[in-house]
């Protein structure tokens, strides 16, 4: 029987929904208000998107994505992140030709093949900016104050934020000997994975997830001691522009992206709260993502924040409280043959009043039917009985009292909206 979801995905149910719609209207609210656009992308892209956009060479890709091909035999992969749909979609409609900067948002499911674990499903959603044409330091502080005051607006205060520069295609040759000249001679000791990366990218050593070769990374020369003079000064200004903002921060030289389209800042956001450290986003600087895949020169920086992960820290907070049924202003009963069109008639003219109105869809009894009308809370109760029917009126109820005035069924809808406007005055 198919009656489980398949591994590593996860029913957003009703009663849970509401944390991610709160989450969501921040993420909204906070875009809105720093000038950054919505962008939706397909789930899918041509697999070349991931290939070149994310990195060969990535576990990401070399492990991770769902690749597939469609009944007319295309090369497909449903996104395994976000940034490199937006770079494709940048390049389809030329949005870089218009004003600069570009400032985009996206909020939505990503696909990865990788091991569920807590926080960790296979779909997963992410919510991140990108920023384009910007290549000064007030984008890079801009981004990353974005993402701790949307993380702040949650109640989460006490994330730490790591932030590192990793320099540029000028300054990289000379880290990259450095790299090589501290672990050639333990070259040995490395996993593989890390023994080829030293000839490709040894930069990517330091970014290994195994704990040998971790230690071994310990006391590696960092990028932030080999920065050129431009690269210098832009990570300068970066931090005082945080500073400026109040932003607290840790300077932190074992951060890295080891892409070649990667430059210069790098930081990442830590909570403690699900286990160990770990991360619940981060990003970084691209200056060269866009040229990698086959558009002209255009700087870019951007985040990416997994909401799995900060739906389960925001839990262990208390931070998301159960959220209850919303209550109805009125509930309309019915009792009796020819009751039923009646009843549905007024419903329907009362919600397009605005009116939130709950009816019975089961024909159930009146005693049933007043017991529901109890447990969603209507202040108000409309009995439409088939008696009353006849000689053209209805009940109303005030549930609070008991009081009961019979009214012109034709008159009911002003009626019923003159009481729910006495309540909201009497409560305002
Ligand atoms: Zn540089
Ligand atoms: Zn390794």
């Amino acid at each position: 029987m198919l009656t489980g979801a398949p591994r590593g995905t996860k029913d957003i149910l009703p009663d849970q929904v509401g944390h991610w719609q709160r989450i969501e209207a921040v993420i909204r609210q906070i875009c809105r208000e720093y000038g950054y656009a919505e962008i939706r992308t397909p789930v899918f892209e041509h697999r070349e998107v991931f290939h070149r956009g994310v990195g060969e060479t990535t576990d990401i890709v070399q492990k991770e994505t769902y690749d597939f091909h469609d009944r007319g035999n295309r090369e497909l992969t449903l996104r395994p992140e976000g940034t490199a749909p937006v770079v494709r979609a940048l390049l389809e409609h030329k949005l870089y030709a218009g004003p600069l900067p570009v400032k985009m948002y996206y909020v939505g499911p990503m696909f990865r093949f990788g091991r569920p674990q807590m926080g960790r499903q296979r779909q997963f959603h992410q919510f991140g900016i990108e920023v384009f044409g910007a290549a000064g330091a007030g984008a890079d502080a801009e981004v990353i104050s974005l993402a701790m005051d949307f993380y702040r607006r949650l109640g989460l205060l006490d994330l730490t934020l790591l932030v590192n520069s990793i320099g540029c295609p000028v300054c990289r040759p000379a880290h990259r000997q450095a790299l090589c000249d501290f672990f050639g001679p333990r070259a040995t000791e490395l996993c593989e994975d890390c023994r080829n990366r030293l000839d490709r990218n040894p930069l990517r050593v330091l970014d290994c997830k195994q704990e040998r070769c971790q230690e071994l990374s310990r006391g590696a020369p960092a990028t932030v001691d080999h920065l050129c003079p431009a690269c210098a000064e832009h990570f300068a200004a970066v931090r005082e522009l945080l500073e400026a903002a109040g932003v607290a921060y840790t300077v932190d030289p074992g951060l890295v992206r080891g892409l070649d389209y990667y430059t210069r800042t790098a930081f990442e956001i830590i909570s403690r709260d699900i286990g160990a450290q770990a991360s619940v986003g981060g990003g970084g600087r691209y200056d060269h993502l866009v040229e990698t895949l086959g558009g002209p020169p255009v700087p870019g920086i951007g985040f990416g924040l997994g909401l799995e992960r900060l739906v389960l820290v925001m839990e262990n907070r208390g931070l998301l409280a159960v959220t209850a049924e919303p209550a109805r202003d009125v509930f309309v009963a019915m009792a009796g043959d020819g009751t039923g069109p009646v009843a549905f008639g007024l419903v329907q003219a009362l919600r397009a009043r605005g009116i939130v109105v709950e009816t019975d869809c089961l024909a159930r009894s009146l005693k049933a039917q007043m017991k529901t009308a109890d447990r969603f809370q209507a202040p108000v109760v409309v009995i439409i009985g088939e008696a009353e029917l006849a000689r053209g009126v209805v009940t109303v109820r005030l549930m609070q009292t008991g009081e009961q005035q019979e009214v012109p069924l034709a008159g009911a809808l002003e009626y019923v909206g003159g009481i729910l406007n006495e309540r909201k005055k009497c409560a305002g």
